[in-house]
Parts: C-alpha cells; structure tokens; sequence
C-alpha cells in the first residue's frame, strides 16, 4: 500500500504512466489493498489522465474502521472547537475554489464558470453548518408535570455514508457532508468513480482547516464499494444521489440493512410556458435550462410545455439564442462543454436518433456541432424536439444531456396534468405573469422544488433540497433543516430532582398533573 501526502493529495501511488487517484483514509491518501482501477477522462480531449483505484471488501473495511474509530472523539468535541474547524474550512474552500473548479472542468467537462457555481452553491452548506450550534439546540418545559422539567436533545448518528454522482462531484456531496460534520458524525464519502479527484482534494482542505483524522474518508469505487457500505453494521446512514434504478435499490438494501437511508433519484423536469408570459424571459431560461452543463443536471429542464398559441415565437426565440452558444473546451470560455464520457455521449446520441425515429420534428440538431475543442472530446450541442408526444422515448426517460424536448399544450390543465402523470418529481417550472395561475400552479403540482419565473429552483441551503415520487426515495431531503435531523437522533428527557414532596409507589401509566 502507498502513500502520499501533501504535495499531491488527490493522487496517490502509480500505475504505468498515469497517477492513481487513490483512497483518502486517516488522513491521507492511499492506493488501497484492491488492485482493480477505472479510467478517469478528461471529456474535452476524449483521453484518458489518470486511473481512480476501485475499492475491494479490504478497502471498505478500512475506511469504516477509521471512520468507526474517529466518532467517539468527535462528537465529544464541543461545538465551538467543531464550529472552528468549519468556519476554517470555509475559508480554505473559499480561497481555492478556483483550483477546485478546475480539477471538475478536467475530469467532468462542465466549464469553469459552472464549476464555479456549482463550489459557490456547495459553499453555501458550509456557511450553514458554521451555524450548526443554532440548529442542534432542543427544546425545554420547565415544571411540565409538578416538579418535572422535560427537555430534547439531538445527537449525532455515527459513521455515516454519503454516495454521490458524476453531474455535481463537490456540491453534491457538501449537501450533506458540512451538516453531518458539524453535528458530530464522520463521514464516508463514495464520490463517483468518473471524477474522483474533486473529493481528494476536499479531504486535504479539511484537513488544513483541523479535522481529526478518520473524520472525513473518502473512498473511491463502485458496486463493490456501495455494497460494501450499504451492509456494513458500522455505518449508521447512508445518503444517496444517482439514478432513479440505483437510488431505489440504495434505500431498499440499505433500510434492509438496518440504516436511515435518503436516496436521491433522477428527474425530467418540466417547464410550462402560459401564453402571458414574458417570452424572452422564457427562451433565456429554456436555454439556460436545458443547456447549462450540457444538460447533465438533475434540475435541467428537458421538457418544455409551451402553450399552442406562443409555441411557435418562443421556439424562433430559443433558435436565436442556441446559434450564439459556443460548445467547447471548457477552459476556453465556452458555453456549453462535452459530456462526460464517451458512452454517455453515444447514448445521448441515441436518444436524438430515436427521437427523429419515432417522428418528433428535430428543430435543432446537436449531433452537427463544431466544438471548439479536441476532435476526440465527447461533444453534443445542444439539440432542440418540436412535436414530442408522451409516448416518445426522448420524453418517457430521463436523458441528461443537452436535448431538450418541446411538447405543445392546449393551456394550463393539460400542462399540468402531463406534468402531474409523470413519474417524476425533481423540479419544474411556471413561466407565467398571472400570480392567480402561478399560485395554483404552487398548490397542485405534485413535485418538490418549483421555480416561478425561475428555470433552476435549487433550493438554499437553509432549506431543503429533494423531490417527490421516484426523484428520491426516503422521506428526509438533504440540507435546511431536514438535513440537520437526518443526521441527528433525538432524545428526550423527563427529569425530576428529588426534593421532599416526592411521591411514594404508583404502579399506574404516568399521567402529568
Ligand atoms: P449513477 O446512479 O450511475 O451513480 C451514482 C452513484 O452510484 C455513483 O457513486 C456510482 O458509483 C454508484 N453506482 C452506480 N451503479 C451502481 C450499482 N449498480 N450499484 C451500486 N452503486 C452504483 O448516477 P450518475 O450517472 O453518476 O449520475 C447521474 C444521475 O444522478 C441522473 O439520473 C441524475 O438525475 C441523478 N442526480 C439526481 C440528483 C437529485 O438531486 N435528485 C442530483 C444529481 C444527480
């Protein structure tokens, strides 16, 4: 097993000629017992920088271990020497956010603005949890009952896991991981096997700021890692992001399994344009929507309701816009980068041909596109269906790419009844300058995060992030108050000091007088 520290901490050992981005356990960075490695690309040249290390059963095994070891100090450690060391993590992340969105540009292929946003937007968890001392007080009923003080407590739960995906490879998991610090766990994070180095160097950022050892791990892997975690004894949750498949069998092995469990699913998100709306404002956000990080976010709209009688302007408007976007290299101040590896890229692909195969009116055609990049960079522009039905597979499933898929309405009821049917429930969106429409629209719609004139409605981080129906799986969603209970158990205390009015043997249930 190989070490390093410092100077490279998102690589560890070597393997050929390309670095190993290794395990973080105790505090630094490891190869590993498990010799199987997975490829890591950069999505802009198509070429392979660097292999990740797979965890086996031993690699597992090791990091609960450290985690598991590293819990009792931590939760005894008072909340002002907790909230130090997250105030300085804070700061760090703060500073180096720049070389943070760079290490995701190089292995996701977001450009830098957005990785930018996407450490920002993370950040935002950080600077919640510094207020964690806040949001853990309980509650106290002096004298509740005669001479009886009743009070509430939360404590933390353990070693807890945290599995994230490859859309969002730091802000995901600062959903949960700032919180669950703060509140006294460790934390196990399983961040995706596509872009792995993002995690390694948070884990060196917490450990400039102060954290014990053994108090944030990371472990690199795959099925073999998430089974792992999901069946170990020594892990108490496990908070999942993915794909609806994997989040569904996530909460059912690890509830199986005896933990609390908050999985995160995919989405197809709706945005429903009503005919007295402000029409660029809809185009921008269409595209901005359906485009942004060429589409593979779990809030990207891919499924524009228009309303018949503005459908035509706004597609024109969208046209407009779409022809002045720059797919490229994303450290070439592109707007829109490559997806994040070949297979996905192909199966996107798929999707635009069984798109024009099953008879939707391709309006724009991705498939086209002269990046500005790397010939071999995984590259789709962005791609734009008129006339899709709900029976078209470009509409049934989630696509997560840049293709976006307009379906024409008669007006608010059937939008919102086309929305209502779908299977997911992740976010959407009203485009609309009616306030009485927009309201019901807020009362009716069976989703979890709803924009108003808003295409991307990600929650802040002091409320919660989640969807409904098979967008997450659980009943807890991640940051905001929620979050602090997800990874919090309570207690209450009914409690009485003796004094001489006490009262002799009573065999009845306790009644409060
Ligand atoms: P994914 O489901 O393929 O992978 C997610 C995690 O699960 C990764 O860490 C991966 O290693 C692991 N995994 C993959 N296959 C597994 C298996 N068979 N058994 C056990 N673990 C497995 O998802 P992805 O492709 O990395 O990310 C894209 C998906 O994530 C999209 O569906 C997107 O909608 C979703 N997502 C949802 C949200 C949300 O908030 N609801 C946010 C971001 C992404």
């Amino acid at each position: 097993m190989s070490t390093t520290t410092a100077s490279s901490p998102d690589v560890a050992g070597a393997a050929g000629d390309l670095p190993v981005v290794g395990h973080w356990i105790s505090g630094a960075a490891t190869s590993g017992a498990g010799q199987r490695r997975g490829d890591v690309y950069d999505p802009a040249t198509g070429k392979v920088t660097k292999h990740v290390a797979l965890a086996d059963a031993a690699d597992v095994e090791a990091a609960v271990a450290s985690a598991t070891a590293a819990f009792p100090g931590w939760r005894d450690t008072s909340l002002a020497r907790r909230t130090a060391v997250l105030f300085k993590f804070r700061e760090l992340l703060d500073a180096r956010k720049p070389e943070l969105a760079a290490i995701i540009t190089a292995e996701h292929g977001k450009v830098l603005s957005d990785a930018l946003g996407e450490v920002s937007r993370g950040q935002e968890v950080v600077e919640l949890a510094c207020g964690i001392n806040h949001l853990l007080k309980g509650g106290f009923s002096e004298n509740a009952s005669t001479k009886i003080d009743v009070y509430s407590l939360r404590q933390p739960l353990g070693a807890v896991a945290v599995i994230s995906p490859f859309n969002f490879p730091a802000m995901v998991p600062m959903w949960f991981f700032p919180i669950a610090i703060a509140a006294g766990n460790t934390v196990v994070l399983k961040s995706s096997e596509k872009d792995p180095s993002a995690a390694n160097f948070i884990a060196q950022l917490w450990k400039d700021a102060g954290l014990p050892d053994g108090v944030f791990t990371v472990l690199h892997g795959d099925k073999v890692a998430v089974d792992g975690l999901l069946t170990h004894p020594g892990i108490a949750s496990v908070s999942f992001v993915g794909s609806t498949p994997i989040a569904r069998y996530v909460y059912e092995t690890g509830t199986a399994h005896g933990k609390r469990v908050q999985a995160l699913g995919g989405a197809k998100n709706h945005m429903l344009v009503l005919p007295d709306a402000d029409l660029d404002l809809a185009a921008d956000a269409a595209v901005n929507a359906g485009f942004g990080s060429a589409g593979e976010r779990c809030m990207a709209v891919s499924a524009l309701l228009a309303v018949d009688s503005v459908a035509d302007e706004l597609i024109a408007k969208i046209k407009d816009r779409v022809a002045t976007l720059r797919t490229g290299d994303g450290r070439r101040g592109c707007d829109m980068g490559p997806l994040v590896t070949g297979a996905h890229r192909d199966k996107v692909t798929g999707y635009v041909d069984a798109g024009v195969g099953e008879g939707a009116d391709l309006v724009i055609d991705g498939r086209e596109v002269v990046p500005d990049g790397d010939a071999d960079g995984f590259w789709l522009g962005p791609t734009l269906f008129d006339n899709v039905t709900t029976d078209m597979s470009i509409y049934t499933d989630e696509i997560f790419g840049p293709v976006l898929s307009v379906l024409r309405v008669s007006g608010y009821d059937e939008g919102l009844s086309l929305i209502n049917g779908n299977r997911y429930g992740n976010g959407v969106a009203i485009f609309t300058n009616d306030g009485g429409a927009a309201r019901r629209f807020r009362n009716e719609v069976q989703v979890g995060m709803i924009g108003i004139n808003v295409p991307v409605p990600v929650p802040v981080a002091y409320y919660s992030f989640g969807g409904w129906k098979q967008s997450l799986f659980g009943d807890t969603h991640a940051h905001g108050t929620e979050g602090v209970h997800f990874f919090t158990r309570g207690k209450v205390v009914t409690e009485r000091w003796l004094d001489p009015s006490h009262g002799g043997l009573n065999l009845g249930f306790p009644q409060n007088d």
